[in-house]
């Protein structure tokens, strides 16, 4: 009946495998990013032994009990971020995915020690251009990419969106294609960025957003199993 972690696990990289295989990309043009909010340091422990170095992350406080508990492996901050909260951000996390204002980006850079490499960050795009959810716009994200990569203390690698949920895979790949185009557009205006990152594709959408040239898919569910909803995530 259920299916143990490792089992969803390597089948989610078997969906990946063939995702990549239908689009004629190489499998290892696609990094699994596996998301971990909500779950135990044991589920985080047991991957890691089998091989993933990668785990998202959404809240600080429940984050750094973790990476405290295994600093070694790469952690990504992909949750909202308070401007109150950007100093154990920029002190225990190697890339945030969730950059939605100039604001925050300064404050990590400005909070980045100077002992650890400079942060990853990609600017979180609302590109289903919804009211309800943050990020910038796509004009507001090829406006303001110029000004976060002179930031001294960040690298920024590319963009992140979660678009609107769609009812079918012709459906998700719009948004995802826009996506795509937009990073062109940011490469072609800051041909010396390492612009490399298009963070996009979730358990329901993974395919799709592979079509559309994704980089970097964040997993939570279709591993780790469904989240407790009273833990609000
Ligand atoms: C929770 C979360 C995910 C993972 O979503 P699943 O549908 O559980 O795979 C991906 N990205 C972000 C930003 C999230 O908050």
């Amino acid at each position: 009946m259920s299916t143990s972690l490792i089992e969803r696990f390597h089948s989610v990289q078997d969906r990946i495998r063939q995702a990549c295989l239908h689009s004629k990309r190489l499998p290892e043009s696609v990094h699994l990013l596996a998301v971990s909010k909500t779950k135990p340091i044991e589920d985080i422990l047991t991957l890691a032994e089998n091989g993933q170095t990668c785990f998202g992350e959404n809240y600080v406080q429940e984050s750094l009990l973790k990476i405290a508990q295994s600093p070694e492996l790469e952690w990504h901050f992909i949750g909202p971020i308070q401007s109150n909260k950007t100093k154990p951000i920029a002190e225990h996390f190697d890339w945030v995915h969730s950059v939605d204002r100039l604001k925050i980006a300064q404050r990590l850079s400005s909070q980045r020690p100077a002992n650890l490499a400079p942060l990853n960050i990609l600017l979180e795009v609302n590109i289903s251009e919804e009211a309800s959810k943050t990020g910038f716009s796509p004009d507001e994200t090829i406006e303001i990419a110029n000004e976060i990569s002179q930031l001294p203390n960040l690298c920024l690698r590319g963009l992140m969106a979660i678009p609107q949920k769609a009812v079918n895979i012709e459906a998700q790949r719009v948004p995802f294609a826009l996506m795509r185009m937009l990073l062109q557009t940011l490469q072609k205006q800051n041909p010396n960025a390492p612009l490399d990152t298009l963070s996009m594709g979730m358990s329901g959408d993974l395919e799709a957003a592979i079509m559309e040239g994704a980089t970097m898919v964040r997993i939570g569910t279709d591993i780790f199993g469904a989240r407790d909803i009273s833990s609000n995530a």
